[in-house]
């Protein structure tokens, strides 16, 4: 490893990233993003809670990932550690689905499980929205 590293700021990450999370569906409005950053605070690409964000490599500096902003995500300590030995395909399924029902739910079937059992029972279409946005997202679309 030759001379310091040299880690895109926050914001230039935001800038970067902010037009293809638009697209994906991730975020709604141009701006969003870069009006939530506050220092390192702001919405996790991933979650979509507002947070401390870590500046975090998609593909981890060990297998030859870069510094550059292409390669860095900003995502919350939570979903840092669940991605942390995520690869390739893997890291992109993820990231996609990430959101922050998932998030709630893997947080509530580790302290709550009756709550998601109850869930399940009663409005799984609700469950099943919340573990896929895209569907839920579409079928909103229909009605409208
Ligand atoms: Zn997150």
């Amino acid at each position: 490893m030759t001379g310091p590293r040299k880690m895109p700021t926050p914001k230039a990450v935001v800038e970067h990233w902010e037009p293809w999370l638009i697209y994906v569906g991730k975020f709604d409005e141009p701006g969003e993003l870069l009006s939530e950053l506050d220092g390192s605070t702001g919405v996790c690409f991933a979650c979509g809670w507002r947070r401390s964000l870590e500046r975090a490599h998609i593909v981890a500096r060990l297998h030859g990932g870069s510094d550059n902003v292409d390669n860095i995500h900003l995502l919350c300590g939570h979903c840092h550690h669940e991605s942390e030995f995520k690869e390739g395909n893997d890291y992109w399924y993820w990231f996609l689905r990430q959101n922050c029902y998932t998030s709630v739910i893997k947080m509530a079937t580790t302290h709550r499980p009756q709550l998601i059992a109850e869930l399940a029972t009663y409005r799984p279409d609700v469950l099943a929205a919340w573990l896929n946005p895209r569907s839920y997202s579409s079928q909103a679309a229909e009605q409208r």
